[in-house]
């Protein structure tokens, strides 16, 4: 057999997110983002690495998180990464 290491995945999904009442949902037993498709490029980065923070570190405190994602999705828009579609 191969030696692969088994990667886990998490699945985004855009969507107009009414019931949840965020622009944002991290399910962790499903490994599923929601992210509100009406947003700006801009502020979908920084919702898409908010919720990739609860992912990756699911005991960071959501006040960590709050406090990171805008920091990190602002360097990395610098860099001028950009949605392609
Ligand atoms: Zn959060």
């Amino acid at each position: 057999m191969a030696n692969r290491k088994k990667t886990v995945k998490v699945r985004i999904v855009k969507s107009k997110l009414r019931r949840e009442r965020a622009l944002g949902v991290y399910y962790p037993k499903l490994k599923l983002i929601k992210i509100d498709s009406r947003l700006t490029p801009k502020h979908y980065l920084s919702i898409l690495v908010h919720e990739l923070l609860h992912y990756v570190y699911p005991h960071l405190t959501e006040t960590a998180v709050k406090q990171g994602a805008p920091k990190i999705a602002q360097q990395i828009w610098n860099e001028q990464y950009r949605r392609l579609g």
